[in-house]
């Protein structure tokens, strides 16, 4: 008779974090919001990028070039499949294998990743007139970056929403962040 075995193992599920509610007692007294620390994270980065450079580069004399060098930069630690033209899966969304392309960052990424950086420059007491962040060069640049990846993923990043929820991961490269059209979700 050997038919009762239940109840020995333990399922996976058990010890759940309960996350940063009340532990921590170095830190603030107001904890940052997820932006905010993201914010201080990306200032941060882009001060120690700042001190690596060569020649070393002040932040009083960084302008949009600087801005766009450090978004190229920050390609390497990317992990967005951006197809070469020459690729046979230029303008596949979901391609069945995988191929030798670059990873870079994605351009919702990197145009939040402007935005904050430009907001923390300034509270940071830098000049609105001279933030580097907020640079035309860096826009245009921000822009052709979204074309190409738009291209090159074949992601339509102007088109509507789609009806049906279940299949989307909810922006899992970071692609939907920064697009502020919601109202175009909304139906007539
Ligand atoms: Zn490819």
């Amino acid at each position: 008779m050997e038919s009762a075995d239940s109840g020995s193992q333990p399922g996976p599920v058990s010890k759940e974090d309960p996350g940063p509610s009340n532990v921590n007692p170095t830190s603030p007294p107001a904890t940052p919001s997820r932006y905010e620390s993201q914010k201080r994270r990306d200032w941060t980065t882009f001060l120690q990028y700042l001190k690596n450079h060569k020649p070393p580069l002040a932040l009083s004399r960084c302008s949009g070039a600087h801005a766009i060098e450090f978004l190229k930069y920050l390609d390497q630690f990317g992990k967005t499949k951006v197809h070469v033209a020459a690729c046979p899966y230029f303008g596949h969304q979901q391609p069945p294998s995988p191929c030798a392309c670059p990873l870079k960052q994605a351009w919702g990424s990197l145009d939040a990743l402007i935005g904050r950086l430009r907001a923390a420059y300034e509270e940071n007491g830098g000049r609105p007139e001279q933030n580097p962040f907020a640079a035309r060069a860096v826009r245009i640049y921000l822009r052709e970056v979204r074309e190409s990846q738009a291209k090159a993923r074949g992601i339509p990043y102007e088109k509507k929403k789609r009806k049906r929820p279940t299949t989307v991961a909810p922006s899992r490269d970071g692609w939907n962040i920064g697009d502020p059209s919601v109202a175009e979700a909304v139906p007539p």
